[in-house]
């Protein structure tokens, strides 16, 4: 029976999740049809439709992307990363946006070779996600800090302390449900993406946050 009731869930989070999917990619296909329909009669060197279609299949992109994260990847490939040197590269990669939104960010690592096993790309998606989210929240520019601490060799902190606008109590309810977002261009996957990785490194992440304040994820993974 226990069996059964796990079968049942999963299948429900499935349906949930297919439901969402369907959605979320209907209205961006809707769009780009009806602009292929105006097209046809006649309007076919309107510069605007070809540039609305490209941001819509931009969208669809962005969505599948974050889907397939979800997925096992096709190797997962369990591996010595360098985190210290994972989040360093990711920081690099995300600098140009934190840059246009006057977001300074802060390193503060305890050590330049915390070594954990992990996948790769998983883990720098996590990455990713939580920086992302850090720019993102602070509209009018702020400072986001990342800290990496050890705890007596097993365990490894990554703590992500951004000066945003703080998650509200019914958003906080509703993170890590899969198309929740607050953002116009937002996916809401990034949240539950990067928390499923973390679970499946056997680890655990916790949110505090204020409003207008900011916000700190704690990432804790065994090492
Ligand atoms: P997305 O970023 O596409 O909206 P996420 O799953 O990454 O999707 O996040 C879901 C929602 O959680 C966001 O829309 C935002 O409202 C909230 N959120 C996540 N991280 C933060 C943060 N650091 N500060 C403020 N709000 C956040
Ligand atoms: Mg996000």
């Amino acid at each position: 029976a226990q069996e059964l009731l796990i079968k049942t869930e999963k299948l429900s989070i499935a349906g949930e999740l297919a439901a969402g999917i369907a959605h979320e990619i209907r209205n961006p296909v809707t769009a780009i049809k009806g602009f292929l329909q105006l097209m046809e009669h006649g309007n076919m060197n309107n510069k605007t439709y070809f540039e609305i279609m490209e941001a819509e299949i931009e969208r669809i992109e962005l969505i599948l992307s974050e889907l397939l994260m979800l997925s096992k990847p096709q190797v997962i490939q369990y591996e010595s990363t360098n985190i210290s040197m994972l989040i360093r590269d990711i920081v690099i990669l995300l600098e140009a946006q934190a840059i246009m939104n006057n977001v300074g960010i802060e390193l503060d690592f305890e050590s330049d070779d915390i070594i954990l096993n992990g996948e790769k790309n998983q883990l720098k998606q996590v990455a990713i996600n939580f920086i992302k989210n850090a720019i993102e929240a602070m509209p009018k520019g702020g400072k986001l800090m990342v800290q990496l601490r050890k705890y007596e060799e097993k365990q490894l902190l990554i703590r992500f302390i951004d000066e945003g606008c703080g998650i509200p109590d019914y958003v906080l309810s509703k993170l890590g449900q899969p198309f929740y977002t607050t953002k116009e261009k937002g996916t809401g996957l990034g949240f539950m993406v990067s928390k499923r990785i973390i679970e499946n490194h056997n680890g655990t992440v916790s949110i505090y946050s204020k409003e207008n304040i900011g916000t700190t994820i704690d990432v804790m993974l065994p090492l």
